[in-house]
């Protein structure tokens, strides 16, 4: 991961100083801007694999700066920061173009395995010929981080595609919950294997036909998850 190049807008000076040092300690190549015009102006500028976006921002807030970009083409992940307490904007950042959301207060160490998601994600999606895959009447195209059912898209969120292609891509296999965390969230440590329950939940609402009856990611008991497709 190191090299990667980061760009922070947010204008609380002491947050820019943790997150800059323990990035830039990880390896990421970290810039700051501490409003909402230059950060626009640096993200559509430069080169950038993430950008890190706080949504309370003087001059322009972090919902504009994101909708402009990707208005202006700029395909770099972008996780937003928000304020505890602001559901409806986790909703909104996403909608127009966030990749995630992280609530004030976080743990670094959450910002950073949001961090890496992301860069995985966009490893993926922009390896030529990456898969394919297809099960039933649904499609995965890996390097366009989409899965359609019938044409239609199905709306996942970052962890769930990650999840749904771990799965496919270990098919018939057996996987156990600590696995899955460890693959699929990257560390040990957090959440607790009852977030991969709770994902794979999700997951099942979006591409199982019958939710109540899994045909696709069935439950091995005692034992985790295996994928049929
Ligand atoms: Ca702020």
């Amino acid at each position: 991961m190191s090299g990667k190049r980061i760009l922070l807008v947010e204008d609380e000076p002491g947050l820019v100083l943790t997150l800059t040092d323990r990035l830039a300690s990880e390896g990421y190549d970290v810039v700051s801007a501490g409003d909402g015009p230059s950060g626009l102006t640096r993200a559509v500028g430069e080169k950038w694999d993430l950008i890190l976006l706080d949504v309370m921002l003087p001059g322009m807030n972090g919902f504009d700066v994101v909708k402009e970009i990707r208005q202006k083409k700029v395909t770099a992940p972008v996780i937003m920061l928000t304020a505890r307490g602001q559901v409806v904007d986790k909703v909104l950042g996403l909608k127009l173009g966030a990749d995630d959301y992280l609530t004030k207060p976080f743990e670094t160490i959450e910002l950073l395995a949001r961090i890496e998601a992301q860069l995985r994600r966009a490893a993926a999606a922009s390896t030529p010929g990456a898969p394919i895959y297809e099960f039933g009447d649904i499609v995965m195209d890996v390097r366009k981080a989409e899965v359609r059912r019938n044409g239609k898209i199905i709306d996942l969120s970052a962890r769930e595609f990650l999840l749904l292609k771990y799965f496919v891509e270990h098919r018939e296999a057996t996987l156990t919950r600590d696995e899955l965390l460890n693959d699929v969230w990257g560390y040990h440590s957090m959440p607790s294997t009852r977030t991969v329950d709770v994902h794979v939940a999700w997951l099942r609402q979006k591409i199982e036909p019958d939710v109540k009856h899994p045909q696709y990611i069935v439950t091995v008991h005692g034992l985790g998850y295996k994928f049929i497709g």
